[in-house]
Order: structure tokens, then C-alpha cells, then sequence
């Protein structure tokens, strides 16, 4: 059964594709770019998401792990589909069943790819992996040129693994001053060396998220390095997919970036409406009283829901065209807002948690920075019990 409580997400088709042509324009269409749908695309309903950019003309998807790789297979049979977090035990068989190419770095990634490529009897470079440097973020990926070497010397004309691509991942893409990014492409450029020494020749050479897109002097080193090893660019982007825009530091480039369009509107319904006298209280611990006769509306939205906690008595939400503040504390099921100010206010009305109404508008950011975190946590908190609906 379709759920039925009056709250959903609505996920807007021209916004993604608005995101997807300006991420295209922004690297001029030198580069190739891999649309990252993990985490059920930020929150935004991959399996929705990903052939609307097919069509639109993304042939790389990126997600975290297997299972998210195998439900994104079935809507896309034809797209390439990187896991990113390497794989796991028991998993090599799905990713070669369903062509998925894993981001990997650990000799045990390869003793699982081996042995599953072996079991089923397959050829030499049947199974193309992408190759992940360690440049500095310390997270994932080779770390050593040793190690680099010992790795490649398994992806020998017998293996069954094909290097199809080298890639690595930036710590801090959006902080153009001091500028470490130019360090971890250095250090990157020497891995790439090792690389093309040992007879590999990816592909595709990949690196950068959201924010290198808008880095000319990023992109154009990055393009250089792929022309080099006559590998194509390819950069992943995520955040700014779904509309929101990397903080630079310096604020250099935000101009750049007002073209976004969010593609997520959390919205809900008034379902109780109640007046409490001045002094009285509300919501759990009684940390909301009231200074005056004051309106309040119930909405059906809670922390269980992913509106942080954190938005108690601080955060707010647009009822009839206005911000009103969130009274007490947010419940696991529930939410009280203070409408007193919106006369008309009825059960049955729209209420915009995220997004836009009347002119007045809420974002993730807002949320985000509210609650001491980042616009990629607040759109991922959102349960899975909210539908998304495509619109427009
Ligand atoms: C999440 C992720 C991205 C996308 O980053 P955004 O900041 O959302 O653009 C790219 N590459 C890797 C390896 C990632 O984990």
C-alpha cells in the first residue's frame, strides 16, 4: 500500500536535469561525468533519478556498495556502475554478474575478484576494476607506490582483472586557499606514472566531486594529466546534482553556482490545530512556553522522519507563504509549530519543510546549518517512510 500520511518528498525532474546540463556545460564536455547516486541518490530516490540522467545522457553511475549497485541494475541494464566502497566477501559474484565496476585498493579486493573470476571459468581482463591512489584524504585507497606496484603486477595479460580505471578522491575540492588539492593531483600524477611504467593504460582517470566542476584550474590540470596517459577525464559530482552548491572558501565562485535548482521538497499537511493560553506549554519537557494566547498546528513529521532533533525551538517551516518557528521539541512522530501569526491557518495546509512557498523559501543549508552539519546529512536523514514523488 502506497503510504497515505500526509507527508512526501517531492523530487523535481527539470531540477536534476537543470544540474546535470549545467555540470555538463561547466566542464565544457572535455571531461565525462559520472552522476554519484549513492546513499539512494543523497536521499532523492535513485532508482527514480538514475534513467532520467541515462536519457539525459550519463553513462556512469556512482554508488556505495552492491546491493545499492544491483537495485540501480535492474532500471538501468545498459549504464556503467562504479561501487564505490570496494567490496566485501561474497560479493565479487554479483559484481561480475551484473558488470559492476568496483573501486578497489586492498590485495584481499583482488583475492576475492580473482578467485570468483576463476570459479566462473572466465578469460584474461574480463573484470574491469578502478584502481583508487590514496593522495591524501587517508580514507580509501593505495597509499604506498610499493604497494601500487605490487597490485598492478597481479593485473598481468593472464589476470582476469582489467585496470579499466585510476582514480582518487579529494579531502578539501572547495578550499581554494590554501589550495592542498594541487598537492594530492601531484601526488596522483606520480601514481599515474607508476601506472603507465608498469604497462597499464586506463580508460578513464578519475577525480573530483561537485566543486571541482567549478575549479577552471582543477579541471584544466586534471584534463592535461588525462590527455597524458590518452585516458579520458571523468569527475564525479553529487551534491550539486541535486541542486546545492559547494561552499568555496575563498567565496570566490558562488555566482557561479546560483543556477543550481534543489531538487527536493519536503512537504507535510496541518493535521491538528490548537490555542494554548499564555504560560502554558508545549511539546515534550515543556521547553516551549507560551508568551501569549498562541496558535499552534501539529504536523505529522518527527525526528524518525530525519528533521533532526536538533530543530527544536530553532527551526521553522512555511505555512501560507511564511516562516514560522517549530514550538518545543521535535518528537519522533510529531511536530508543533507556532502559526499564530497566520490568522487564516487550517487543518489540511501545506507545509514546506524544505523548499519553496509564496516566495518565502527553506533549504538544506538552512537545515544544515542550524543543526551544525552539511546539506548531503540533511537530505540523506530523510527516512525511507517518506515517499518520493517525481514532479514536474
Ligand atoms: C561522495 C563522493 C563523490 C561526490 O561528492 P560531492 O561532494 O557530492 O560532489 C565523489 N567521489 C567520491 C569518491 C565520493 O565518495
Amino acid at each position: 500500500m502506497m503510504p497515505t500520511r500526509p507527508v512526501w518528498a517531492e523530487i523535481s525532474r527539470s531540477g536534476l536535469l537543470n544540474n546535470w546540463k549545467l555540470l555538463r556545460s561547466a566542464v565544457h564536455n572535455e571531461a565525462d561525468v559520472m552522476a554519484v547516486v549513492k546513499a539512494d541518490a543523497y536521499g532523492h530516490n535513485a532508482v527514480a533519478c538514475a534513467p532520467l540522467l541515462e536519457r539525459a545522457g550519463a553513462k556512469w553511475f556512482g554508488v556505495t556498495c552492491v546491493t545499492e549497485a544491483v537495485a540501480l541494475r535492474k532500471v538501468c541494464p545498459d549504464a556503467r556502475i562504479l561501487v564505490m566502497s570496494g567490496l566485501w566477501g561474497g560479493e565479487a559474484g554479483a559484481i561480475i554478474e551484473h558488470r559492476l565496476a568496483p573501486q578497489v585498493w586492498e590485495p584481499f579486493h583482488f583475492d576475492l575478484l580473482e578467485k570468483a573470476a576463476l570459479a566462473l571459468g572466465l578469460g584474461p581482463r574480463s573484470v574491469a576494476i578502478h584502481l583508487e591512489i590514496d593522495t591524501g584524504m587517508s580514507r580509501q585507497g593505495v597509499r604506498s607506490f610499493d604497494e601500487l606496484e605490487k597490485l598492478l603486477a597481479r593485473c598481468s595479460a593472464e589476470s582476469p582483472i582489467l585496470v579499466e580505471g585510476v582514480m582518487t578522491h579529494f579531502s578539501a575540492p572547495e578550499v581554494l586557499e590554501p589550495d592542498e588539492t594541487q598537492s594530492q593531483i601531484a601526488r596522483f600524477t606520480t601514481a599515474l606514472d607508476v601506472v603507465a611504467k608498469q604497462g597499464h593504460h586506463p580508460v578513464w582517470i578519475h577525480a573530483g566531486n561537485s566543486a571541482t566542476a567549478f575549479v577552471p584550474q582543477h579541471l584544466e590540470t586534471l584534463k592535461k594529466l588525462a590527455q597524458k596517459h590518452s585516458a579520458r577525464l571523468m569527475l564525479r559530482p553529487g551534491l550539486a546534482l541535486y541542486g546545492y552548491s559547494p561552499r568555496f572558501t575563498p567565496h570566490s565562485r558562488d555566482a557561479m553556482n546560483r543556477e543550481l535548482k534543489p531538487v527536493l521538497a519536503w512537504k507535510t499537511r496541518i493535521v491538528s490545530i490548537r490555542t494554548i493560553e499564555a504560560g502554558e506549554s508545549a511539546g515534550y519537557n515543556m521547553t516551549f512556553r507560551a508568551s501569549r494566547r498562541t496558535t499552534l498546528a501539529l504536523i505529522p513529521v518527527g525526528y524518525a522522519d530525519g528533521l533532526n532533533r536538533l530543530l527544536s525551538n530553532c527551526g521553522s517551516a512555511l505555512v501560507r507563504g511564511k516562516k514560522v518557528p517549530i514550538a518545543g521539541r521535535v518528537s519522533m512522530d510529531q511536530t508543533i509549530l507556532d502559526v499564530t501569526d497566520i490568522p487564516q491557518v487550517e487543518i489540511g495546509d501545506e507545509v514546506v519543510l524544505i523548499g519553496e512557498q509564496g516566495g518565502e523559501c527553506i533549504t538544506a543549508y538552512d537545515l544544515a546549518d542550524a543543526t551544525g552539519t552539511i546539506p548531503y546529512e540533511v537530505t540523506c536523514a530523510i527516512n525511507a517512510r517518506v515517499p518520493r514523488l517525481l514532479v514536474d
